[in-house]
């Protein structure tokens, strides 16, 4: 193979996308414009048997009973905290190693969110630190199920039961991620979902839903999404508009029958980097995602942690080459400016201010091929210093 040298790496690939949104959509293109199709003929755009099939079927999913949807997954959030009445003086226990949402939905209320550290494996929030972070005004916690591996909920579960605090799982990037046999979403008072494009369920546009079993908050939920309006023009409470767009069901109804089918491909991509990267020595060289015992991991990112200070040029060098990778996420939310009136009572997060530091996130979507792996490998081993034949037997053959 002549032009192999002129590739990410010596396996014939010349580029890698982080994310291909487009693999996964092109082949549903005739189910997406029929299902659009029937959206427009029936002239109907808000709610209808579309938002509540995937009401429905996202509810089940998610082992749980009702499935409320919602204009994003910031918006199951927020609506999660308003049913719950969080307001000023109250204090939600949340993780600062994840998406701003997690913890802006508790801000917007008036209220404070309280930064607990992270395990440095799961990079979830940490269940031994959260009692010392307990006070009498804490209301909720926020457990994030971070890039599809669910967090200890059987030990958050038993310190919240123990101080009766609601638990609001954020499972915006683990639809169907599992601890000890329960879905994401089934192991507290509510999950919320996001249908963002690089979620494992991407809508084609904004997106959310809450599942729970609850029918009380369920119906507080509905109403709070609805203006708190019940019946029409008679306001119960102040609640905000927060609908799902009936087309975006139309769509997301198409892409769920193939969740299954492409988490499995995420969970064997993620089988067969851990293989490449052992066989390169790589496994020596830096940290590798671990399924934690007992959890089902739905690999929305497959991160890596760069040791001493590695990670930008690794990146850099893999930008060089073509492969795409991003760091989720560079600044921890109580770093982030806007929270700056929180520095004063914050607890120490090495964990988190580490992670920061070292992970890189490298594609891993379902479609995502061997020789694509192969690529991204071989030229991480190349950074190393590390001259891996990593050429499937075929390219070899051709070479
Ligand atoms: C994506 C995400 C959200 C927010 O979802 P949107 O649909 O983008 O509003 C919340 N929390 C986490 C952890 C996320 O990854």
């Amino acid at each position: 193979m002549t032009t192999a040298n002129k590739g990410p790496a010596s396996t014939g690939v010349s580029q890698v996308p982080l994310l291909d949104i487009g693999r996964g959509n092109a082949p549903l293109k005739e189910e997406f414009m029929a299902a659009f199709e029937s959206v427009l003929d029936s002239g109907r755009f808000l709610f209808g048997p579309d938002v509540f099939q995937l009401e429905e079927t996202c509810a089940s999913a998610s082992q749980t009973k009702f499935g409320i949807g919602c204009a994003s997954g910031s918006d199951a959030l927020l609506l999660a905290m308003m049913a719950l009445e969080i307001g000023p003086g109250d204090e939600v226990l949340v993780p600062s190693f994840t998406f701003f949402a997690t913890a802006s939905c508790v801000w917007r209320l008036g209220a404070k969110p309280v930064f607990v550290d992270i395990e440095p494996t799961s990079y979830n929030i940490d269940p031994t630190r959260l009692q010392e972070q307990i006070t009498p005004n804490t209301k909720a916690i926020i457990p994030v199920h971070l890039f599809g591996q669910c967090a200890n909920m059987t030990e958050i579960n038993k310190i919240a039961q123990m101080h009766n605090i609601p638990v609001i799982e954020d499972a915006a990037q683990a639809i169907l991620a599992e601890h000890n046999g329960q879905r994401a979403g089934s192991m507290s008072l509510a999950g919320c979902i996001s249908f963002y494009p690089t979620k494992n369920l991407g809508g084609m546009g904004d997106g959310g839903m809450l599942v729970t079993s609850d029918e009380t908050f369920a119906n507080k939920l509905k109403l709070l999404r609805g203006h708190g309006m019940e019946p029409r023009y008679y306001h119960q409470v102040v609640g905000i508009n927060s609908r799902l767009d009936t087309l975006q069901a139309a769509a997301l109804n198409v892409k769920m029958k193939h969740m299954a089918n492409w988490t499995a491909m995420r969970r064997e991509n993620a089988q067969k980097y851990t293989q490449l990267f052992a066989h390169c020595g790589l496994d020596l060289v830096l940290s590798l995602p671990t399924e934690e015992t007992g959890n089902h991991h739905v690999w929305n990112q497959y991160t890596i942690r760069v040791p001493r200070g590695g990670r930008d040029q690794l990146r850099k060098h893999l930008a060089d080459h073509k492969i795409g990778s991003e760091i989720y996420y560079p600044v921890p939310l109580h770093q982030q400016q806007c929270f700056a009136g929180l520095k004063e009572e914050l607890a120490p997060l090495p964990e988190t201010e580490k992670a920061a530091e070292e992970v890189l996130a490298l594609p891993i979507f379902p479609e995502l091929t061997d020789a694509e792996q192969r690529a991204v490998v071989s030229s991480i081993a190349r950074f190393y210093g590390i001259e891996a034949n990593l050429d499937t037997p075929a390219q070899r053959k051709s070479a």
